[in-house]
């Protein structure tokens, strides 16, 4: 029988959840064992599949660019979890929202900066208005709040999953924890 293929997806996040992930320590050895990662920062493979069992994800929906993976993701993916604060409700990406997206880039690059002020005009993908969280633009089927989530709320969420059960995370994490 074929392994669950399972992968993880990194937004508009600081990689603490990815962080947290891989705080699973000796679960990682058993996790690596009973599923195939197939996409996703840790794993070298550069396309998407198709055919995705579960996918998590860090980070709220802050660029067009987010948008896309997303988008794309959840057209490949049977089950979709949001890991993290920003990307349950938008969290620290979206303390930018009060700012309109040049006054963002003015306040980041020029006023804030030591040296060399100057917003980027290329190589940077197009932002947003606002950083949303994942489930305002796509179907999400469960969540893992918590910034970072920690380690044993995402391994009983792995552990549930494995198990062909959709988590519920709340007695191991919440918001802000
Ligand atoms: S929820 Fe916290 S740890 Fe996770 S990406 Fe956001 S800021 Fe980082």
């Amino acid at each position: 029988m074929s392994k669950p293929k399972i992968a993880t997806c990194w937004l508009d996040g600081c990689s603490g959840c990815h962080m947290s992930f891989l705080d699973m320590d000796e679960f990682l050895v058993e996790f690596a064992q009973k599923v195939d990662v197939v996409w996703g920062p840790t794993v070298d493979p550069k396309e998407y599949p198709k055919d995705v069992d579960v996918c998590i994800i860090e980070g709220a929906v802050s660029s067009d660019e987010d948008l896309h993976k997303l988008e794309m993701i959840r057209s490949r993916t049977k089950i979709l979890v949001s890991l993290g604060d920003c990307a349950v409700t938008g969290n620290v990406p979206g303390m930018r929202n009060a700012l309109k997206v040049p006054q963002l880039f003015e306040r980041a690059y020029v006023e804030n900066a030591a040296v060399n002020k100057r917003a980027p005009n290329w190589g940077v993908p197009k932002h947003l208005p606002t950083a949303r969280p994942l489930h305002e633009h796509v179907k999400i089927d469960a969540w893992i709040p918590g910034c970072p989530p920690p380690a044993k709320a995402i391994h009983f969420a792995v552990t549930e999953l494995l198990a062909g059960r959709i988590p519920d995370s709340t007695e191991y994490t919440r918001f802000g924890k």
